[in-house]
């Protein structure tokens, strides 16, 4: 078909109504998830108890109560249909993988029984020698299996029943992203339960809670079709920028698009049933682009939850006729997606720990935490930078309208007054929420209407919110786990640090506030000239101010992965039992590699773009206008009457040439960058590769706007981005 077609049948698209349960959501919500309900329903009660005490205290599942509960989930699973199990993880890869083995077997007497027992729920070994393992399985032992997360809960997606797995070696190392997640959430918590007993002897574990904002493109699927760019690499490599784009501010919160609507109805049912509290739906920036979230949840389920939704939302939109884009940079000069990460700690006596407490106690606490967040981050801030760093994120960072390349902290004007005045006053004064006892100078005061209440800067990679941080920096594809395993062992790192220095300040005599302040104190003095940073993060004077600063402004993202096995970093991720050096060296490999094949599939299909789809057509253009050059000598005995055609024709040949000569240098430098053996060093020359894409993309950007409209062959920005 035709482009000019594919638009028209683009627009002229029904809506496709939302498929919505009758009654409340409530009464569908977690239908498909084997939570509690549905343990305390199908499980025999020693079932039951021994799945409890292994969720909630960490304790190992036996044989016989896995086979226990692999009883009750098959039945429960049968029910709703199913056929099928997976062991499901997230690889290295992105995204998730699956095994699906059906449930049956036979039964001896020539037929077959569908079964499912405890080892087939707790233990499998996916022929997985394909998946990005950094050297780690390549040693003759270290075959991968995966291996049930009992506190991630089972579910259903369609025929299938999905077991939610870690995926390891033979030898014990992390092949996978919960893994090391599950050990820094662990880590955290290890950490932080001392110091929240300082202040609450009754706390015994701490949370850390992850809300997610999930940012997309949506194209029509016969668009998406015709542009071999967007299929092979989930963005576009060329295309000129519409005239109207994101300029009027007019999509952001706008009304949403019926079609969009609907998929985005479908999309909440879908996820509700799975358990997942899909809450907020709107419009972004650019346009075709939106965003989702959830209530925020426990780290490890809500990141999950984002895994499934990343899912779910190809399935669904593919209903609706779209085709999801979850690229960081899918086109260029108009916002790029992120997947903010909300973040903060919280106990099991139902602390938040990083919200103004009830009382000057309660404010100490909260203080700590918050301060020793920002050391946290200060200290690591390039390391944070490495952990959301990828080929696809750098296209959108420091891209003009995202975070730039530094992770630097947004506080507010109230928590920057707040930690001047600490500086200023005794280490001892109460800190009282404001209004309390009227306004009093000598004491540090937070004011009473806070959360929610503080100023927003967008442009801060780590901004906090009144009762969280947002980690901004985050790409959209992205599996947050990469993100979340290093914050949280950071704050991990931290904590101890501070713990040990407070007991040596009580051991001294201090009282706890007088203790505490003394050791925040020049932690805080420290951080306020450093990470903390209020201004514009969009402009030149911040990356000259960063530098001078100390922050990292490392752009190039193959170098930002060398962050991992750094001192600091190994000893921080060893120390908290997150990672051991051997994954370290392991996992940058992969990163490296998997950086070096995105640029070079991107380079290919650039190349062969330009040779196969742009070229030809320029040129067909160019010999239409020759005819006519040739023709108007004949009529008219001379060139005067073709002027337009004229420079018209030596533009084309000028662009078309520039194309030629770009696309074979980019073929080059490929060949060279082939031949390097080292991980590293091919990462950095496919670095300077992906460097040079723009200028292969402006000759053909400038074709498009020369070229006669009917002969493009690519759908351009202006059909792509708007939806009816
Ligand atoms: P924004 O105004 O930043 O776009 P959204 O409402 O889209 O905010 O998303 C905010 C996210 O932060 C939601 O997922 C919300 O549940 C989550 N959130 C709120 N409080 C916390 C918290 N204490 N810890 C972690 N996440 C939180
Ligand atoms: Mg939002």
């Amino acid at each position: 078909m035709e482009r000019t077609d594919l638009v028209k049948e683009s627009f002229e698209k029904k809506v496709v109504p939302a498929e919505v349960p009758s009654g409340k959501t409530s009464d569908y919500f977690g239908e498909l998830v084997f939570d509690r309900k549905k343990m305390c329903k199908y499980l025999d009660a020693d079932s039951l108890r021994g799945l409890l005490s292994c969720i909630e205290g960490g304790c190992p599942l036996d044989r016989k109560t896995a086979d226990g509960v692999a009883r009750g989930m098959k039945e429960w699973a049968m029910e709703h249909g199913v056929t099928h199990i997976t062991h499901w993880f997230q690889p290295l890869t992105e995204g998730t993988a699956e095994k699906h083995d059906s449930l049956i077997d036979y039964d001896g007497k020539g037929g077959v029984i569908e079964t499912f027992d405890g080892k087939a729920l707790v233990q499998q070994e996916p022929d997985a020698s394909s998946f990005p393992s950094g050297g780690i399985r390549a040693t003759f032992e270290a075959r991968g299996y995966t291996a049930w997360d009992p506190t991630s809960p089972v579910f259903i997606l369609d025929d299938t029943l999905c077991i939610p797995t870690v995926f390891i070696s033979y030898t014990g190392e992390a092949l996978d992203y919960k893994t090391p997640l599950k050990r820094a959430l662990k880590a955290v918590s290890d950490a932080a339960v001392p110091v929240c007993r300082l202040f609450d002897p009754k706390v015994s574990k701490v949370y850390s809670y992850l809300g997610w904002e999930q940012e997309y493109f949506l194209v029509d699927e016969s668009l998406y079709s015709a542009r071999t760019d967007l299929m092979i690499t989930g963005r576009t490599l060329f295309g000129h920028n519409s005239s109207k784009n994101q300029q009027l501010d007019d999509h952001y919160f706008g009304s949403i698009p019926p079609r969009v609507a609907a998929f985005m109805r479908d999309l909440e049912v879908a996820g509700h049933k799975l358990g997942i509290p899909l809450k907020t739906r709107h419009n972004e920036v650019a346009p075709n682009q939106f965003e989702l979230a959830p209530i925020y949840g426990e780290t490890n389920l809500s990141n999950d939850q984002n895994q499934i939704v990343m899912n779910l939302m190809n399935r669904i939109a593919r209903k609706h006729g779209f085709v999801v884009l979850l690229h960081e940079k899918p086109f260029d000069g108009v916002n790029g997606s992120g997947k903010h990460n909300n973040w903060s700690l919280g106990t099991d006596t139902g602390t938040q720990l990083l919200a103004p407490g009830k009382d000057s106690l309660g404010n100490l606490q909260f203080v700590t935490f918050f301060v020793n967040v920002l050391a946290a981050v200060q200290k690591h801030n390039a390391l944070l930078k490495a952990s959301i760093a990828s080929a696809t994120n750098a296209h959108r960072l420091g891209a003009n309208e995202a975070p730039p390349a530094i992770v630097s902290a947004f506080l507010g004007k109230t928590m920057t007054d707040v930690l001047h005045k600490l500086l200023e006053l005794p280490s001892g004064t109460p800190i009282e929420i404001a209004g309390k006892k009227g306004r009093n100078l000598d004491l540090v005061e937070i004011p009473e209407i806070f959360v929610d209440n503080t100023d927003r800067n967008r442009t801060s990679p780590f901004a906090f919110t009144g009762n969280r941080f947002e980690f901004r920096a985050v790409g959209s594809s992205a599996n947050c786990a990469g993100a979340m395993t290093t914050l949280n062992t950071a704050v991990a790192e931290q904590l101890l640090d501070f713990k040990a220095a407070v007991d040596k300040e009580l051991a001294g005599g201090k009282t706890l506030g007088v203790a505490v302040m003394d050791v925040l104190k020049p932690i805080i003095a420290s951080v306020i000239d450093v990470v903390c940073f209020d201004g514009n993060g969009y402009t030149d004077e911040w990356l000259k101010e960063a530098e001078r600063r100390g922050l990292d402004i490392e752009t190039n993202v193959p170098r930002m992965f060398t962050e991992f096995t750094k001192p600091s970093s190994v000893e921080m991720f060893t120390r908290t039992g997150v990672y051991s050096e051997k994954e370290l060296v392991a996992r940058n490999e992969v990163k490296w590699e998997m950086y070096t094949k995105k640029v070079q599939i991107e380079s290919r299909v650039m190349v062969r773009m330009a040779l196969n789809h742009i070229i030809p057509a320029a040129i067909l253009y160019k010999t239409a206008i020759l005819k006519e050059v040739a023709l108007s000598k004949e009529v008219y005995g001379d060139l005067e009457h073709c002027s337009t055609e004229l420079s018209l024709l030596s533009d084309l040949t000028r662009r078309i040439d520039e194309v030629r000569t770009k696309a074979t240098e980019m073929r080059e430098a490929r060949k060279k960058a082939n031949s390097i053996t080292d991980d590293y060093e091919r990462a950095l020359a496919y670095h300077e590769i992906a460097e040079s894409f723009p200028a292969l993309r402006r000759p053909i950007d400038k074709l498009e706007e020369i070229v006669d409209n009917r002969l493009w062959p690519l759908p351009k920005y202006r059909e792509l981005l708007f939806i009816s």
